[in-house]
């Protein structure tokens, strides 16, 4: 029999010898473009606050009002005591944000993809199609019931249509997932034509906005941004990134959301969002519906800061939006690549096997509408000169 600290000790030295092994780094200051990380001030490329909503003053205000009205806690899962006013609010506010009939707020995006797959697939009859670079969240989903499971090439639309066209004979459901915008590659999902595979065969489309929701659609994510409104059954987001609190949810039809009340098990036995939250997230679709200023702010220091990198020289894969990675191949180089950009002001994560293919680790950047030209000139020049250093340019 092994032990537990014989196991860890040896995958923690595996961890180290491969250069791989990293604690996290501590942010000591609030989620904005310049942060101090682990005692330095940095420019930071690695966070998910596209819109800069995690300081925002409206929204920090909307948190501690519904603090002082309603206290810190919901006090239970949403099915039993812990369906408040506020959280009615929101998925109202949500499902018109998304186009769509209804909406259902969960804890995480994480959760939601857990919540929704497992519930609305079964295992004895379905089947789901899944693109080769979704999100881990999605793979746990469909993994949490064992639902068969066939994946396609990354975007291969060709390759989408051999999987449907050799699942003609499933008596069940079938589901074609994909993220909206990959969350590594910075690449647009393309959904007009899963859409329409889907609809040739009699499939139906969940997306997972997380990285498009914010960004792109006025922020209304990817299914508004290509015109497919009723189209997509189900619209999964995430409230963590462009909308800068915690939370995830899924845009859907009324009977669906009806449906998922009675099945999901992160809604049925995980306590709902603090009333603080909510109301933050609400502040922020508000926000969202009435001004587009911030969105278009992220797309300006998007397209110049990947304009920069790529007249520098650096590989930026298939980028289309305002994650871009810049990918040099080993996992030691990315991790010492990102280590030292850290030491000369730039916090640009190193991503490595297994998130990503072993040949192709990165340090990924994401820029946010709280960047100022300044900033991200600066960041341009730490890339330029650790790039040159490190003989990735
Ligand atoms: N889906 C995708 C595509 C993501 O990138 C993430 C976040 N890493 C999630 C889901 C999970 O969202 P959350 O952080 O809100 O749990």
């Amino acid at each position: 029999m092994d032990t537990l600290q014989h196991f860890v000790s040896g995958e923690l030295a595996a961890l180290r010898e491969k250069g791989v092994f990293r604690r996290p780094r501590v942010l000591e200051t609030e989620q904005k473009a310049t942060v101090v990380i682990d005692g330095h001030e940095v420019i930071t490329l690695s966070s998910n606050n596209y819109l800069g909503l995690t300081v925002h003053p409206k929204l920090r205000e909307a948190a501690i009002q519904a603090i002082e009205k309603y206290g810190v806690g919901s006090g239970s899962v949403r099915t039993i005591a812990g369906t408040m006013a506020l959280h009615r609010e929101l998925e109202e506010k949500l499902a018109r944000f998304k186009h769509s009939e209804a909406a259902l707020t969960f804890q995480s995006g994480y959760t939601t993809n857990l919540g929704v797959i497992s519930a609305l697939m079964q295992p004895t009859t379905d089947l789901i199609i899944s693109d080769e670079l979704n999100h881990a969240s999605i793979i746990d989903g469909i993994r949490l019931n064992r639902t068969p499971r066939k994946v396609y090439p990354h975007k291969d639309m060709a390759g989408l249509r051999r999987v449907l066209v050799e699942s003609q004979d499933i008596s069940g459901k079938v589901m074609i997932v994909t993220d909206g915008v990959f969350s590594m590659d910075g690449d647009i999902a393309p959904l007009p034509e899963i859409v329409a595979l889907a609809e040739e065969y009699g499939a139906f489309v969940m997306v997972d906005d997380a990285h498009a929701s914010g960004v792109l659609g006025n922020g209304r994510g990817s299914t508004v941004h290509f015109g497919l409104e009723g189209r997509v059954a189900l619209q999964v987001g995430t409230l963590s990134k462009g909308i800068g609190a915690l939370g995830g949810y899924v845009a859907c039809s009324q009977d669906v959301k009806d449906f998922l009340l009675q099945r999901a098990r992160p809604v049925l036995f995980s306590t709902s969002h603090p009333p603080s939250v909510v109301a933050t997230c609400i502040a922020a679709i508000d926000l969202l519906e009435n001004d587009t200023s911030l969105v278009e702010r992220l797309w300006e220091n998007a397209h110049f800061f990947k304009r920069g990198l790529e007249q520098l020289g650096f590989n930026t894969g298939k980028s289309e939006t305002p994650i871009t990675p810049v990918i040099v191949g080993e996992g030691a180089l990315a991790m010492q690549f990102s280590d030292r950009l850290f030491e000369e002001g730039v916090f640009a994560q190193g991503i490595v096997f297994p998130t990503v293919p072993a040949d192709k680790c990165r340090v990924r950047t994401i820029v946010t509408a709280l960047h100022t030209n300044e900033e991200l000139t600066r960041a341009l020049a730490v890339f330029e000169k650790v790039g040159k250093e490190l003989h990735i340019i």
